[in-house]
């Protein structure tokens, strides 16, 4: 019999293509009694391999659910990030995925963690709870909580009040409101055939509603002197945050930032004025933070100091496109509130992935 890390090395690298997420998106993890292991921090699930996986103490990392916590958010993460620190296995030294305590609290001895396009077209809408319901009756729903430490007391509490309601029976799919989906399982074919089902009654659900869920055909792409006319002004504006500049065929660009994800890789909003180096520079004083991606009606300028950040914001903010155009299935899309928006703009932990994985 193939051992757990083999089983769970197999289903990230299944749900770990485009379809499913993007970028170094998404988490694994499988458990026994005494040890966690989770996707490394920083890492794809395609990248994974069983040797990969960093092991925590399970007894360690659950005393982060009775521990008293400080209330300012920022010495909070620092406490718990040590506590978690502490719980790593010297054998598998690194960095856990910062949802490594989300991971453990579920029973389920796999965990896989993604963001679908097609999953979040619901999970990012105004009508998403309503629907999730409808289409997924035995899913629970969880209202968007800040990631890390606040998500995990918050998933914990509610699969707890889940059991209770159920004869002890957790759920095998999660949604978590403009984030993703967890799905667990205590085997390799629960996990699968949740994704499957998933799927399907997304599909389902999609065509009810008349929204298409093929991925569009990308517009023209623009001409090469779009580019060339851009490139001087923005390398002026923002400096060496511009050394790689992409163009591509315009998007209807979400207006606002649509997960955690996207608001890390894109930035939470999206540069949509003229390309003078004033403008530009405007936008940076006002927003905190240098235009990354610019939708024009020529076409979308990604920005980046590497090819791979530039790379990464295009696809992040042609997902967030599309994400905004299926939500009109389930009553339009809902962007991250602002306070939810400003605590991610601040969090160290995601700037550390994005530097890790940029
Ligand atoms: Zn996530």
């Amino acid at each position: 019999m193939k051992n757990n890390l083999d089983i769970i090395t197999a289903l990230s690298h299944e749900f770990g293509t485009a379809r499913y997420v993007m970028g170094g998106g998404g988490n694994t993890s499988c458990k026994d009694r005494e040890t966690l292991w989770i996707k490394p921090s920083g890492t794809t699930l395609l990248g994974l391999a069983p040797e990969r996986f960093i092991a925590m103490d399970r007894a360690r990392l659950a005393t982060l659910f009775t521990i008293e916590t400080p209330a300012d958010a920022t010495a909070r993460e620092a406490l718990v990030k040590s506590v978690m620190e502490a719980a790593v296995k010297p054998e598998t030294p690194g960095r856990a995925s910062v949802e490594a305590p989300v991971h453990e609290c579920f029973e389920a001895r796999f965990v896989v963690h993604t963001h679908p396009t097609l999953a979040n077209g619901l999970a990012c809408a105004l009508g998403g709870r309503e629907a999730a319901g409808k289409w997924f009756p035995d899913s629970l729903w969880l209202d968007y909580t800040d990631p890390g430490y606040t998500l995990s007391l918050r998933v914990r509490k509610e699969l707890e009040a889940y059991r209770a309601n159920h004869e002890g029976r957790e759920p095998r799919l999660v949604w978590l409101q403009n984030h993703g989906v967890f799905v667990a399982g205590n085997t390799a074919e629960e996990i699968r055939e949740t994704y499957a089902h998933l799927m399907g009654r997304l599909e389902e659900a999609y065509r009810a509603a008349g929204v298409d869920t093929a991925t569009p055909a990308p517009g023209t792409a623009p001409p090469d002197s779009f580019r060339e006319a851009a490139l001087p002004v923005l390398q002026a504006a923002l400096g060496t945050d511009a050394t790689v500049v992409l163009a591509r065929p315009p998007i209807n660009c979400a207006a606002g930032p649509v997960s955690p994800d996207h608001l890390v890789y894109v930035k939470s909003y999206i540069y949509e004025g003229v390309v003078t180096e004033e403008a530009l520079r405007a936008f940076a004083a006002r927003r905190g933070y240098p235009a990354r991606v610019l939708a024009l009606p020529e076409g979308m300028l990604a920005c980046g100091a590497t090819a791979a950040v530039a790379e990464r914001a295009a696809e992040f903010a042609a997902d967030a496109a599309r994400i905004r155009q299926l939500a009109r299935a389930f009553g339009g899309v809902q962007y991250l509130s602002d306070a939810a928006r400003r605590f991610l703009e601040n969090w160290e932990v995601e700037s550390y992935r994005a530097r890790q994985t940029g």
